[in-house]
C-alpha cells in the first residue's frame, strides 16, 4: 500500500470518527438539558419524546445515538417516542413531554449543537384555561413554528393513544379532528368492509381532508400505488349533493385485484353533531386570526378520544354498490365525477353549469379579436388609400 493511499485512508476514518463522536456528543447534551431543565430521571415512563430526527436534511446521523440514548434512560422507542415527519428543510428539533406536569422543553439543533431551547407548560387544561396567553406565545413561535405538532400529539399521548393513531400522527406531523376523522372512518371499515386475504381498498378521497392521511397509513393504500385517488368538490358539487350527503367523506372500494370486481360504500362523516356536542362552532376552525382556530381543533381532538371504538356514532353508510374494474378506472379518471357516475349527483345540473360557465365566457380567445381587429385596420387602410 503505497503512503499516500494509508494518509487517505488514516484521514477518512478519523472523519468518520469525529463525525460519530459529535453526534454521541450532541444527543448527549440534548438529553442531559433536558433531564436537568424539565426535569426528568432515567426510567420516568411519563416521559414522551417527540423528534424529527431521521427527517431533518442530514439528520440520520442522529439517528443511532438517539435510539440507543433512549434504551439507556429505560424508555421505549414505540411508547415513548414519536418520531414527527418533516420536510428535509426543516431544522432538527427535540421536544420532551412530562404527562404528570405537562411540562415541554423545546430543543432545536444546528451545526452539531443547541441553537434553541424553550420550556413550557403545554397540558390541555391550561391551554384552553388560558388561550390568549398561549396564543400569543404560538405567534411569537416559542417552539419555532412546532407548537401546534407538539401540544397536539402530546395532548392526545398523555391520554394514551392507540397505535394506528400514533402512526398517522407520526405522517401527519399533528393531531386534529380531521385525522381523528380517518382512524374512525379506518375502524368503521374495518367492521363493515373486512379486507380478508388477498383484497386491498381502493379510496376516492372526495373530498380529500386530513382523514387521508389516515387511511393511507392504515391501509397502505397511498396516492402513488394508486390505491387513492383525491378529487376536491366544488361549491356546485356540495351545493348538489342530496340533503343526506352534504357531509360526504369518500368513496371507499374493497376491491378483489384478482376477480377484478369489488363493493363499494359511500359514507359521511357528521362534523354537525361532533362540534354540536363538543360544544364548537364550525366557524372557529377558520378563525386563524384568534386563538379559535387551535382552541377548537385541540379541544375536539380530545373530545373525540372518547369515540375512538364508536366510530358508528359519528359515520353513516349512505350507499352501497358493486363495482367491476371498467367502472373503478372510470371513476379514477381525471375529468370524470364519480358522484354522477354513481347516480349521487344528476349529469343534467352538471351540463346546466358548464353551459353557464361557456356562455359568461366570450366565444372568440383573445388572441383571435385581436387579429381580427388588425385585420379590419389594415382592410379600412387600404380602402382608404383607393379613394
Ligand atoms: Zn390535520
Amino acid at each position: 500500500m503505497s503512503a499516500k493511499l494509508c494518509i487517505t485512508i488514516c484521514i477518512v476514518a478519523f472523519i468518520a470518527l469525529l463525525g460519530v463522536a459529535a453526534a454521541e456528543n450532541v444527543i448527549d447534551e440534548v438529553v442531559n438539558t433536558a433531564m436537568k431543565e424539565l426535569p426528568f430521571e432515567k426510567g420516568n415512563q411519563n416521559i414522551l419524546i417527540m423528534a424529527n430526527t431521521g427527517y431533518a436534511r442530514g439528520s440520520e446521523i442522529y439517528l443511532d445515538e438517539f435510539l440507543s440514548k433512549v434504551s439507556e434512560l429505560g424508555l421505549s422507542t414505540s411508547k415513548n417516542v414519536i418520531f414527527v415527519h418533516n420536510s428535509y428543510n426543516k431544522p432538527l428539533w427535540f421536544a420532551f413531554f412530562d404527562r404528570s406536569t405537562g411540562d415541554c422543553i423545546y430543543i432545536e439543533v444546528k451545526d452539531g449543537k443547541i441553537s434553541k431551547q424553550a420550556k413550557e407548560n403545554i397540558a390541555a387544561n391550561n391551554l384552553l384555561s388560558n388561550p390568549e396567553d398561549w396564543d400569543a406565545k404560538m405567534k411569537s413561535k416559542v417552539f419555532d413554528g412546532n407548537e401546534f405538532s407538539i401540544m397536539t400529539i402530546a395532548n392526545v399521548w398523555a391520554r394514551g393513544m392507540p397505535w394506528e393513531l400514533q402512526k398517522s400522527a407520526e405522517f401527519h406531523n399533528h393531531i386534529c379532528p380531521g385525522l381523528t376523522s380517518g382512524y374512525l372512518i379506518a375502524q368503521y371499515l374495518k367492521k363493515e368492509l373486512p379486507l380478508e386475504s388477498g383484497k386491498e381498498y381502493q379510496i376516492l378521497a372526495v373530498p380529500p381532508w386530513c382523514k387521508d392521511d389516515t387511511l393511507q397509513m392504515i391501509f397502505d393504500s397511498t396516492v402513488g400505488k394508486r390505491k387513492m385517488v383525491v378529487k376536491t368538490l366544488s361549491k356546485e358539487q356540495t351545493n348538489a349533493l342530496p340533503d343526506n350527503m352534504k357531509n360526504i367523506a369518500g368513496i371507499y372500494i374493497r376491491w378483489d385485484r384478482n376477480k377484478g370486481e369489488g363493493q363499494g360504500i359511500i359514507l359521511t362523516f357528521d362534523w354537525n353533531k361532533v362540534c354540536k356536542e363538543a360544544g364548537i362552532n364550525r366557524s372557529d376552525f377558520k378563525d386563524f386570526k384568534s386563538y379559535k382556530w387551535w382552541y377548537a381543533r385541540l379541544k375536539l381532538d380530545l373530545w373525540m378520544m372518547d369515540y375512538l371504538d364508536k366510530p358508528e356514532y359519528l359515520i353513516s353508510k349512505v350507499k352501497e354498490f358493486e363495482i367491476d374494474s371498467n367502472t373503478l378506472n372510470k371513476l379514477k379518471t381525471a375529468g370524470v365525477d364519480p358522484l354522477i357516475e354513481l347516480g349521487i349527483i344528476e349529469e343534467k345540473l352538471s351540463k346546466t353549469e358548464e353551459k353557464t360557465v361557456e356562455e359568461k365566457k366570450s366565444p372568440f380567445p383573445f388572441e383571435v379579436t385581436i387579429a381580427g381587429f388588425a385585420i379590419a385596420a389594415v382592410i379600412c387602410s387600404m380602402l382608404k388609400r383607393r379613394d
